[in-house]
């Protein structure tokens, strides 16, 4: 099977990012594809327009972006997948998602089915947004529990 050529892998750091992220490599082996890894930090209030003008903690936030970046560098490795295709965004974790894919010609995205946000939705709201407004093909690993 080589059908897709770059698959990117979005992980949340929820207790089945593992299994998502073990799925994508399966598939890009598997298509002699290259893999590349997203997370986006998505709880900054800068990056949120409903909070206003409120003023936000500089060091607070430096420490959220270095913690994630150390969690997402240490994710990747464990994966075999190269710096350069570790993409660490801040906003809104579907339309990143999506631009990253955009921007790199990824041809398949891979994500959970849910993730931090829990089972209350039979499809997450990452995992619907992504699939609403992905130019490309999405898979959506189903998640269990
Ligand atoms: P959700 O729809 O938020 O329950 O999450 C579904 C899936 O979307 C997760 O299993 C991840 O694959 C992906 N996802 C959710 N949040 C993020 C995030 N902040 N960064 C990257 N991927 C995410």
């Amino acid at each position: 099977m080589t059908y897709y050529q770059h698959i990117l892998v979005a992980v949340d750091f929820s207790d089945h990012a593992t299994e998502v992220a073990n799925a994508a490599k399966q598939i890009a082996e598997q298509n002699q594809a290259k893999l590349s890894i997203v997370y986006v930090v998505d709880n900054l209030p800068i990056t949120d327009a409903n909070y206003g003008p409120i003023p936000f903690d500089v060091d607070f936030t430096q420490e959220l972006l270095d913690n994630a970046k150390n969690r997402l560098t240490q994710f990747a490795a464990d994966l075999g997948i190269p710096e350069g295709r570790q993409w660490l965004e801040m906003g809104s974790p579907k339309q990143e998602i999506v631009r990253v894919a955009d921007e790199n010609q990824v041809d398949l995205i891979v994500i959970g089915s849910h993730g931090r946000h829990g089972l209350a939705l039979l499809l997450g709201s990452t995992a619907n947004g992504v699939l609403h407004h992905a130019k490309c093909d999405v898979l959506a690993v189903r998640l269990k529990g």
